[in-house]
């Protein structure tokens, strides 16, 4: 299954329509991507959040899609793992059910991003922990990213200078400290002795990291710019040395918004950086991003950094990322 694509077409063009902000584009592509919503998760019943049988009997709950991968590469059959998120689905503008509510509390463990990616899920959280879940969180067990640090990113629009960022997943060795902290976690919480698939799984995301690089080395230095559709390559751009212009959406969320003024300074930094593409993710106005592409005379390139690839591997969803950024920016 692949990610939500929003094309609100009668959504105002607010890069290029002087006095009119973005936020009324910003409110019909919510609208859009409720309704897009609403297909996948009724595409999606009875799939993802399907458990199978555990050698166990322990249940993992795992709030969004890619890491649910992980962590079902992770866990093996020692464990049922569901992933409460329907693939596709925006994890900054998620909200649980009551029946997500009720599986999360029934969970043995929940494991969460955090950082704030979870933002609709704050009340289920703490209602699993009354209920006696345990909890892992993936940014506690990392090198949390804060937004600016000597990156030269224009963070004047809505977004704090030092914000955490928590894309966390966004690049291949952050994901091998969490596994590195969930393992001795599934032993002492739920008794279960992962030791001999978490080796492997940490040399198979360092051998990840190794083609990355090899992937992404291919662009020549002075092209390795980066535009999105909103702040969630900031990681990535750490480990692989690319540089973050902007995005369209200013912030670490999809759910802040465009301004005719920000948009018009990401253009200008598109036009001066000579950026050769845009890339759009989940949550990104498709009619803005065009407009900005047709702007500056940038490619206009669907980056799915939010979901993943039909075969459901973490291993795909990265190379598949680099592949279509090292392409489209050489
Ligand atoms: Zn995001």
């Amino acid at each position: 299954m692949t990610h939500i694509e929003t094309t609100s077409r009668d959504t105002v063009r607010a890069g290029t329509t002087p006095g009119r902000s973005g936020r009324l584009g910003r409110r019909a592509v919510a609208m859009a991507s409720i309704a897009g919503i609403a297909v996948l998760a009724a595409a999606c019943a009875g799939g993802s959040a399907a458990p199978s049988g555990s050698s166990s009997g322990k249940s993992i709950v795992v709030t969004y899609s890619v890491l649910g991968a992980v962590v079902k590469d992770l866990v093996g059959s020692a464990a049922t793992v569901t992933v409460l998120m329907p693939n596709g689905s925006d994890p900054h503008d998620w909200a649980p059910s009551a029946k997500d509510i009720e599986t999360m509390t029934r969970a043995d463990l929940l494991v969460e991003n955090g950082l704030n990616l979870e933002g609709g899920m704050g009340d289920a959280f703490n209602q699993a922990e009354k209920a006696g879940v345990k909890r892992f969180i993936a940014s506690d067990h990392i090198s949390v990213r804060h937004v600016g640090a000597g990156e030269g990113i224009d963070t004047s629009a809505d977004q704090v200078a030092g914000a955490p960022d928590p894309h966390l997943w966004m690049d291949p060795l952050t994901m091998k400290d969490v596994v590195a902290a969930l393992a001795p976690e599934l032993r002492a919480d739920l008794g279960i002795d992962v030791s001999a698939r978490a080796a492997d799984l940490e040399a198979r995301l360092t051998a990840l990291n190794d083609q990355l690089v090899a992937i992404l080395n291919t662009v020549p230095a002075p092209e390795r710019s980066l535009v999105t559709g909103h702040e969630s390559l900031g990681y990535f751009a750490q480990r692989y040395g690319y540089k973050l212009i902007g995005a369209i959406i200013p912030s670490l969320s999809t759910q802040a918004e465009s301004s005719a003024a920000s948009l018009a300074a990401l253009e200008a930094k598109i036009r001066a950086a000579g950026v050769k593409a845009v890339f759009t993710e989940v949550g990104t106005d498709a009619s803005v991003a065009q407009a900005v592409g047709t702007d500056t005379g940038a490619k206009v390139v669907e980056l799915t950094t939010h979901a993943l690839p039909p075969d459901g591997s973490y291993f795909t969803f990265m190379t598949n990322i680099a592949n279509l950024v090292a392409e489209n920016l050489k």
